[in-house]
């Protein structure tokens, strides 16, 4: 099944959003050798910029990261471009205990520190707000984030169900906002609703969407306004990496002339490794070796 995300609007006053983010969260999982803490850690992220960035009419994207002093390092998640996602963990390989019977221990591999959320959208210049983390469970400090930093009553819910073989089970995540007209009882049969869903993971492990969003729409009428497929895949390649070279002091760039091995480097979201011979580098700075 593809990964997927839906828009809803209620007139009652509410706004949802509902993403499936199993097959991306694998993707991600398999590309960085995650352990399960950092799958989790990583997924949550992931699915929570997909969530933020609604905005797919103006191509909005939204970078977040996590900047905890625990033993993941940062978490980084950029989704861009309608519906493309991609990230990754400083320390992939961390183990932690559980903290309870299948509960991934994700607050304590963050730890305490910062949230930083980015803003890109067609109508306007970026913009970032950070906000100091609330428990480095992710969705919690992104509910914090949006209520507090962009003063819009929120709840967000994600998770990601790991088997006992580590692989990835299942993953997505939920975002309700409260429009300024929100009423009163819509915001109660809300509560309940996320209440008996559950955690989404497993939610999505064990129901079709249908009944998903059943239990979701309880007491309420939602009308969906779109739905996207939603895809890992990194913006990098070789004309990038030749821009950022070209960026370069002329200092530097001559000291990578001299060296015989060329140069290297490697996409920290998806390992990709690019490389240019100092042939090829005499020709893009167009120097003299
Ligand atoms: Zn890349």
């Amino acid at each position: 099944m593809a990964d997927t995300i839906a828009h809803y609007v209620s007139p009652a006053g509410l706004r949802m959003s509902v993403a499936y983010t199993t097959e991306l969260v694998r993707q991600a999982q398999q590309l960085h050798q995650l352990s399960p803490v950092a799958a989790a850690a990583l997924g949550r992220t992931m699915t929570g910029a997909l969530l933020l960035a609604n905005d797919f009419k103006n191509k909005e994207g939204v970078s977040i990261r996590i900047a905890g002093d625990g033993p993941l390092g940062s978490i980084h998640a950029d989704a861009y471009e309608s519906g493309k996602v991609r990230g990754y963990v400083d320390c992939p390989h961390v183990e932690l205990p559980l903290k309870g019977p299948h509960k991934l221990d994700v607050g304590s591999a963050v730890g305490r520190g910062m949230l930083y959320v980015t803003r890109y959208s067609l109508l306007r210049h970026p913009y970032q707000s950070a906000i100091a983390l609330t428990s480095g469970e992710i969705a919690e400090d992104l509910t914090y984030y949006l209520t507090v930093s962009e003063q819009i009553p929120s709840a967000v819910s994600l998770g990601v169900l790991v088997n006992p073989d580590t692989s990835v089970a299942a993953a997505g995540g939920v975002m309700v906002q409260a429009l300024p007209d929100a009423e009163e009882h819509a915001l109660s049969a809300m509560e309940a609703n996320l209440q008996e869903l559950g955690p989404i993971s497993h939610a999505i492990q064990t129901q079709p969407s249908a009944d998903i969003l059943a239990t979701l729409s309880r007491n309420l009428s939602f009308r969906r306004l779109s739905e996207n497929t939603v895809k890992w895949e990194c913006t990098c390649g070789k004309e990038r990496f030749e821009r950022a070279l070209l960026q370069l002091a002329r200092d530097d760039k001559e000291e990578l002339l001299h060296d015989e091995n060329g140069v290297e480097m490697s996409c920290h979201y998806c390992n990709a490794v690019y490389r240019l011979t100092p042939g090829e580098l005499q020709e893009l700075f167009g120097l003299k070796g």
